[in-house]
């Protein structure tokens, strides 16, 4: 909006960042407002920064927690990301409830896969003192520990019932209860209290050339397993969670975010996990060869394929 005139530009995005300055270079605006999904949401968070405006998110889905947080995640040509923190949040989110309910199933079960990591990763953070994701570089904050927290009991609590209702095609209050733990308590949670071990090995799964293309959320779900076997969680609170991933529709395993399980394919995860300040800094006794970090992802591997099969959404 400028001088009274608002203009709406369709766009497709890359993701990988060359959008930014062409974008940038035309857009004469008193603020930016992007609707769309997550490459949407971090080019214009992208825009807004580098022309110093106010940004408004309006997400039309939840496949990530993107839309609260202060940086943009692009991609290489080669799968692998990077991120690109700013000064602040956006300025506001607006969040159509029924547009969500309305998005494929696939993108709303990845956010909660995203969103059910930030407790786990903010807990790893916290015990260790790692710098959270915040411009600048703070510590963990307690208020982000307690949303991060919130927002697993959330997702436990309305996981279930929200997939069943949108798979009926019944918008019941459990839909709304997700939105708000993925999008607001999420946000939060991962912004105060950083990334960890599920994210470093979501990277590496995104590396792997693969014919079934898997969503960010599935693939930090299924490094949210990794960060279990890693820190010796017992195998009782595993299987539970891996239920509740069937019961929603997340992976698993490998094989179900399309992944052959090769000594080849192991390599590229754990080479890439290893290479993250999220996985070396976030484990109290650090495990840094490629090896053993290929052990822990088989193991992870092999407690999803027996826990049973994922169900179809
Ligand atoms: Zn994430």
């Amino acid at each position: 909006m400028h001088n009274g005139d608002c203009h709406i530009t369709e766009c497709k995005v890359r993701g990988d960042g060359s959008e930014i300055d062409y974008y940038s270079d035309f857009c004469v605006a008193d603020y930016i407002v992007g609707i769309g999904g997550g490459r949407i949401t971090d080019l214009t968070k992208a825009i807004a920064d580098r022309k110093k405006i106010p940004c408004v998110i309006l997400p039309s889905a939840i496949s990530t927690d993107a839309p609260a947080t202060s940086r943009s995640v692009l991609y290489h040509p080669d799968g692998s990301s990077y991120a690109i923190k700013y000064e602040k949040s956006p300025e506001l989110i607006i969040v159509d409830s029924e547009i969500i309910f309305r998005s494929p199933l696939r993108f709303f079960v990845s956010g909660i896969g995203d969103a059910i990591t930030t407790k786990f990763e903010s807990e790893a953070n916290a015990r260790n003192m790692r710098k959270n994701l915040v411009k600048g570089n703070y510590f963990p904050t307690y208020t982000g520990a307690a949303v991060a927290n919130l927002c697993y009991a959330a997702l436990l609590e309305a996981g279930r019932d929200a997939v069943s209702g949108i798979r009926s095609g019944c918008h019941n209050k459990s839909v709304d209860r997700v939105i708000e733990a993925v999008v607001l308590m999420s946000g939060l949670g991962s912004e105060n209290c950083g990334c960890g071990i599920a994210h470093a090995v979501g990277e590496g799964v995104a590396l792997v050339p693969t014919d079934k293309s898997s969503l960010h959320g599935e693939q930090v779900a299924f490094g949210l397993i990794c960060q279990f076997i890693a820190e010796g969680r017992e195998a009782a609170f595993i299987y539970g969670l891996l239920e509740y991933y069937a019961d929603i529709g997340l992976p698993k395993t490998l094989k179900e975010l399309g992944i052959d399980v090769n000594e080849k394919n192991l390599e590229i995860i754990a080479g890439m996990a290893v290479s993250r300040a999220c996985w070396k800094e976030a484990l109290d006794v650090p495990v840094t060869d490629v090896g053993q970090v290929m052990e822990i992802i088989k193991r992870a591997d092999a407690i999803g394929n027996e826990s049973g099969g994922i169900p179809e959404i």
